[in-house]
């Protein structure tokens, strides 16, 4: 099956009792049993919920993966899969990350032993001085988060595989319209279903997908032992915002790109970071691994101070300041002391999350709208 047809299908089949189209919400707790073990594949919600299966089912076939697993949200997804390492493991990750993953790394996982390597994975065989017999995962983000730099997944995904070490991917920003990381050599993928899956900013959630059955036992174990999983009502948001996760897309990519066009060479942009344009660091590894180039921009605004910066920030009309990304509507964010506010100063600067960064999440309203309101907040 093709994409669009998985986005608004898979997993899913009419109702057996009422023929009903949509799957059901089973807000339910508990199921019953004929007599003890004697049930439907259903015991108890924490572990397995009809239509949470039937979002996990569209999950993976979105992926190409066999399993998915829907998480209460992104950050719980990521801390089931640290929970699969042990103290002594070590991890090798970006130098570029989401906040929150580095938070949980370094606030938490640091503190059970656990070691964890921040590198810059322009060149992948970098990766080779940091492998040692403890090293279990390599963490990937791409593109990252804020400023869109772009991980070969294939060249990274052969460096695990020699070395027998798992590769999860963060596909949050490219969304699984865009990249299938699994197809490329990794071993998991993660997503902050909150972002361009759920695209409404209505539901926050996480997801992990993968092909590996041993794994996928593990991965469920740690799922139904901490119980950070979602609740029906939610994974029925998330398989309707599916249905239309490949029209989406095409906007926020067809809108990016006109986006990116009018601020690259606008008087107060400074730098630009978009993996569409030709001249970007990752755009030949990007042009190979992804569909598109989607629809997140930052930019930094030339001899701004952070008053300045504050000032632009507050001043759009169509965009919304906000965090998060991947909704229908354009949010406009401040990395510095919002998405990334947990990063040390001295840490996020070296990767260019300096205080006149502005992060765009690019929506699917009318382009002339957008640019007109980029126009005014630029040039007051
Ligand atoms: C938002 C985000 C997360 C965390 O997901 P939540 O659903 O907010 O817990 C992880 N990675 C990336 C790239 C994100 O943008």
């Amino acid at each position: 099956m093709k994409f669009a047809t998985k986005a608004i299908h898979a997993g899913q089949e009419p109702d057996p009792t009422t023929g009903a189209i949509m799957t059901p919400i089973y807000q339910t707790s508990t199921y019953w049993q004929a007599s003890p073990g004697d049930n439907k594949g259903f015991e108890y919600s924490r572990g397995t919920n009809p239509t949470r299966k039937a979002l996990e089912d569209c999950l993976a076939a979105l992926e190409n993966a066999k399993y998915g697993l829907a998480f209460s949200s992104g950050m719980g997804a990521t801390d089931a899969v640290m929970k699969l390492l042990q103290p002594g493991d070590e991890v090798i990750t970006g130098d570029d990350l989401y906040g929150g993953s580095y938070r949980i790394f370094t606030k938490i996982f640091a503190n059970y032993g656990i070691k964890f390597h921040f590198i810059s994975f322009a060149d992948p065989e970098n990766i080779r001085k940091y492998v040692n017999e403890n090293t279990k995962l390599i963490w990937v983000e791409t593109p990252t988060n804020p400023t869109m730099q772009i991980v070969d997944i294939e060249a990274v995904g052969k460096i695990a595989n020699e070395n027998n070490v798992k590769l999860v991917v963060d596909n949050t920003f490219a969304s699984p319209y865009l990249q299938n990381p699994i197809d490329l050599g990794a071993d998991i993928v993660m997503h902050s279903v909150t972002k361009y899956i759920g695209g409404h900013s209505d539901v926050v959630m996480g997801a992990l997908m993968l092909n590996d059955e041993e794994l996928y036992k593990k991965l469920w174990f740690i799922y139904n032992a901490c119980g950070a999983t979602p609740g029906p009502m939610d994974s029925f948001l998330v398989l309707r915002g599916i249905k239309t996760l490949h029209l989406r897309m095409k906007a926020h990519c067809e809108n990016g790109r006109k986006v990116a066009e009018f601020l690259k060479d606008h008087p107060k942009v400074g730098k630009i970071y978009w993996p569409g344009f030709e001249d970007a660091p990752g755009h030949a590894v990007a042009k190979k691994q992804m569909r598109d180039f989607g629809g997140m921009i930052s930019i930094t605004l030339k001899d701004a101070t952070l008053e300045d910066t504050f000032k632009i920030a507050s001043s759009f009309k169509v965009f919304s300041l906000a965090e998060s990304l991947g909704g229908v509507e354009s949010l406009i964010n401040h990395p510095a002391t919002m998405t990334h506010g947990s990063i040390p100063k001295e840490v996020r600067e070296k990767v260019g999350v300096v205080d006149s960064l502005l992060r765009l999440s690019v929506g699917v309203e009318d382009i002339d709208d957008l640019l007109e309101d980029l126009k005014q907040a630029l040039n007051p």
